[in-house]
């Protein structure tokens, strides 16, 4: 019988939607199921788009303040307009809806709105408020339906006093204090946003390292700096429960010692990780699996256990990044087309936009010890770049991990200004398999950040750093 469409994207974060643009170019019959009004996902509506925002926002503001003067920057009465700074974030986002409603038209993507639920492994139902039904039929479907806030045992997340990022990056006036429970990515980006711009925050980290996914020298460097930017962190902490107070929110811990304790704050931020979300998907209906921890189970190609249909992103294993979603995407897109190619996880470089920024890709050193893998590190300080004393951004360093024999760079890791840009040439020298004296030995322009790589491989490839 023949279908409505070749394929259907359930979804439309930045997973589902570069699937459905590649499927188009590739010149498949595309349509895409959002229930919400709006595209764009997580990432885009409440998630990567808006927290830049503010963190830009917020980074501008703490500079006039903290590095104006020592500048000869003198400006008087600086302050926020909270209502404009939320307000300007909402735009943004704004602007990249309307950015993806044009990408679809010029796409000839056909965008349905409402909560897609599959019927069987060839048909979709698709609800919404008020609207009749409509169910389409297609010869392939994408499983794009992303994540929502995880919680823990004790904490009723009530979108009131107890928060989740969504609200974080919505409140309507400023709060004196804040704390968060979580020391992960959301935790230390929102510490930065509000910590800048004067709430008193203070993070709840149940591990011994803030970030403590990435190597672990990452953590321990922007431990340093976000202290002395005046957060409190309190680290092997594991927090009891947080309860609304009406006007507060009361949150107790267990300290270093086990010894319970209480902190009172406006609101209580929870971050301690995002759940996959298949909530009504209709997955009773197919062969697709789940596993212990609720993402959709899916083969190295990205197929589920019914062979048309595939799933991606935040939804299946792997890190919850915009970036490995779009990568899975596209490959799910060239695979039904017959050209298979895989991903690197290994090398999806993981990014944190606090200021100094952290990036790393490839193996972490605590990674390569555990397996045996004996490594050469180069590591060097951004205090010794002539570019970071002249923005005055002195904080971190760069580490690289290379192979003794070779020179075949293992892992890159970064704290320092400008880590988001600089983790692409980590990323590219590991995917084109160039040596670290190759690195060494090629042009960077001065004065770069950039030279800070340039000096770790010269370390690594026993050429001697110039610069230190
Ligand atoms: P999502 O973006 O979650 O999109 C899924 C979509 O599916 C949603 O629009 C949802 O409404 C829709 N949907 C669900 N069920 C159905 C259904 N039955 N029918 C129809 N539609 C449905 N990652 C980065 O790489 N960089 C960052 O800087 C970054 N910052 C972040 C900041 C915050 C505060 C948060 C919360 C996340 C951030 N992330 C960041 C993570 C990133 O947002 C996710 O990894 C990414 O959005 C996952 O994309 P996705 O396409 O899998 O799903
Ligand atoms: P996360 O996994 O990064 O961090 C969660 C943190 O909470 C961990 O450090 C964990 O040890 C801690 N935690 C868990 N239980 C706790 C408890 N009982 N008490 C105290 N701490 C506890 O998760 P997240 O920060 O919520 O972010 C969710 C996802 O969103 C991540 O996978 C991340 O990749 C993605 N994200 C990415 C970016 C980015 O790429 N810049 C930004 C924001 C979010």
């Amino acid at each position: 019988m023949e279908k409505d469409f070749d394929l259907v994207v359930i979804g439309s974060g930045p997973g589902g939607y570069v699937a459905a643009i590649r499927a188009s170019q590739l010149g498949y019959k595309t349509a895409i199921v959002e229930k919400y009004n709006v595209l764009g996902g997580t990432c885009t509506n409440v998630g990567c788009i808006p927290s830049k925002a503010l963190l830009d926002s917020s980074e501008n503001y703490y500079a006039i303040l903290h590095k104006g003067p020592k500048q000869g920057i003198l400006a008087d009465n600086v302050r926020i307009d909270f209502e404009k700074f939320i307000a300007r974030s909402k735009d943004v986002v704004k602007q990249n809806n309307e950015g993806l409603n044009f990408l679809m038209k010029k796409n000839k993507i056909q965008v349905f709105t409402g909560a897609g639920s599959f019927i069987d492994n060839s048909k979709i139902v698709i609800r919404k408020d008020q609207e009749e039904d409509k169910t389409i039929s297609a010869k392939y479907f994408i499983i794009a339906t992303g994540s929502k806030p995880a919680s823990i045992p004790g904490v009723d997340i009530d979108k009131d006093r107890i928060i989740t990022s969504t609200e974080a990056l919505s409140l309507k006036t400023q709060p004196a204090t804040m704390v968060i429970i979580g020391g992960g990515v959301i935790g230390v980006e929102m510490a930065s946003v509000y910590s800048r711009t004067g709430t008193k925050v203070t993070i709840i980290e149940y591990t011994d390292s803030l970030i403590p996914t990435m190597d672990r020298e990452l953590g321990k460097e922007l431990l340093k700096v976000l202290s002395k930017q005046g957060i409190e962190i309190l680290l092997s902490s594991k927090v009891q429960s947080a309860k609304n107070q009406g006007n507060s929110a009361l949150v107790t811990y267990l300290d270093t010692a086990g010894k319970e304790q209480q902190v009172t704050a406006d609101y209580c931020l929870v971050a301690v990780g995002r759940k996959p979300y298949t909530t009504g998907l209709g997955l009773e209906n197919t062969k697709v699996k789940l596993d212990d921890k609720g993402r959709v189970v899916v083969n190295d190609q990205l197929r589920t256990e019914e062979p048309n249909i595939y799933a991606l992103g935040d939804v299946i294993r792997g890190p919850m990044l915009a970036h490995k979603a779009e990568d899975e995407g596209v490959a799910i897109a060239e695979t039904i087309n017959g050209h298979p190619h895989t991903i690197n996880y290994l090398r999806i470089p993981s990014v944190v936009y606090t200021w100094p920024e952290v990036a790393g890709s490839g193996y972490t050193e605590e990674q390569l010890k555990e397996a045996g893998i004996v490594y050469n590190k180069g590591k060097f300080p951004f205090l010794a770049s002539g570019r970071a004393r002249a923005s005055d951004d002195m904080d971190g360093f760069v580490k690289v991990l290379t192979d003794p024999k070779y020179g075949e760079v293992l892992g890159v890791h970064i704290i320092g200004a400008r880590a988001a840009d600089l983790i692409a040439q980590g990323v590219i020298a590991m995917e084109c398999e160039i040596t670290d004296s190759e690195l060494g030995k090629i042009s960077y322009a001065h004065p770069t950040f950039s030279e800070v790589l340039k000096d770790a491989y010269l370390i690594t490839s026993g050429r001697g750093a110039i610069n230190i």
